[in-house]
């Protein structure tokens, strides 16, 4: 009998994205959008003719590249699609690392990185952020990576990096800088117009958040034409499926005032939970996204008793630098009533 084929070496001691699923009336643990889909979007996903579902959908989606770049204000040469911007990230690191080769990041960071370095051939080299919660700029050069990420504003800490860190890295990085602008919409700064200075850069970002279309899996990536024409190459020809390409179409084309509009909300209301779980004596992390973290001990311990009480939140165990802590994606202020009622019960139990 032939043996059992053997995976790559790189695999060993990856675990599969698994986060906690199943039912359950809250579940503020993995900042989608709480506001629900783009009403446009949601029309057009109806409208879809079950007929053209058995073509593909186009190979370059050019519709959808200019209609992102008029939102993002680039060229439409400077698109590149993908399947959740998750896609693009490991198409970049496919197309500008060569096996064995370092990608530097700050951590914690978006727990998928290490991860798509890995089953890239890649070595993932995590330094600590400083003790301000600023990048560490030095760091993360004397790595002298062919890749360095950096999400802006971070995840799990919710934290934008400073301007001056990354204008300090970007000036002096020998390889490919990857801003990962998931949560851009919700920050105070893009860096989408440094894409003109900067020939080096790339930015990732997704209609998963602000656009309330995390299930139809559309991400993109915006840089010189140079870089973006390697990324196409990587990504082969059907990433973007044809009902998620007529959906972003019609939240790009009619739903942006909706988007803003939900994007303010979002903002105000994570300011509004941040002081209100201060007065809880809890003292959430500075953010930039549609989410708060919060450090604490024991956050396994409260993720089950907000369980408990029908709201799920994220459990972060161990952070570096940071220990364990909560995350809690923001959104409609009613439901935020029901995560306050919930934490604060908790807190009256006695944990801390
Ligand atoms: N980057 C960051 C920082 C994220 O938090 C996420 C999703 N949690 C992604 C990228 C991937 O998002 P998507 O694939 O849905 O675009």
């Amino acid at each position: 009998m032939r043996g059992l084929p053997v995976p790559r070496a790189a695999l060993a001691g990856l675990e599969r994205y698994n986060p906690e699923a199943g039912a359950c009336p809250l579940d503020v643990s993995d900042n989608t959008s709480l506001w629900g889909p783009s009403p446009a979007a949601e029309r057009a996903v109806r409208l879809v003719s079950a007929q053209s579902i058995s073509r593909y959908p186009p190979a370059d989606p050019r519709a959808l590249c200019a209609a992102l770049a008029d939102y993002a204000g680039v060229t439409p040469e400077q698109v590149v699609t993908g399947c959740g911007s998750d896609d693009v990230i490991d198409c970049t690191l496919r197309a500008f690392a060569e096996p064995g080769e370092a990608v530097a990041f700050c951590a914690p960071t978006f727990s998928m990185l290490p991860t798509f370095a890995r089953v890239n051939g890649l070595r993932p080299h995590g330094v600590p952020f400083r003790p301000d919660g600023d990048l560490d700029v030095e760091a993360l050069l004397s790595a002298r990576a062919r890749i360095t990420y950096v999400a802006s504003p971070n995840n799990p800490t919710g934290r934008e990096a400073s301007a001056r860190a990354l204008e300090q890295l970007l000036a002096s990085a020998e390889g490919l800088v990857l801003v990962d602008e998931a949560y851009g919409e919700f920050a105070e700064r893009s860096w989408v117009p440094s894409l003109q200075r900067f020939p080096h850069l790339l930015i990732t970002r997704t209609l998963s958040k602000a656009f309330g279309l995390a299930g139809l899996r559309v991400g993109y990536g915006l840089g010189a034409e140079r870089v973006v024409a390697a990324l196409a190459l990587v990504r082969g020809p059907y990433k973007v499926n044809a009902v998620a390409e007529r959906a972003a179409l019609a939240a790009l084309t009619e739903d942006l005032p909706w988007v803003r509009a939900r994007t303010a909300e979002a903002r105000d209301v994570r300011e509004r939970l941040a002081a209100e779980l201060r007065r809880v004596g809890l003292s959430p992390l500075p953010s930039g996204a549609n989410f708060l973290c919060i450090p604490v001990a024991h956050a396994a311990s409260w993720g089950a008793r907000l369980l408990a009480r029908g709201v799920r939140v994220r459990v972060l165990r161990a952070l570096p630098g940071l220990g364990d802590a909560l995350r809690i994606g923001v959104g409609p202020w009613d439901s935020m009533e029901v995560v306050l009622a919930a934490l604060r019960a908790v807190v009256a139990e006695g944990l801390r």
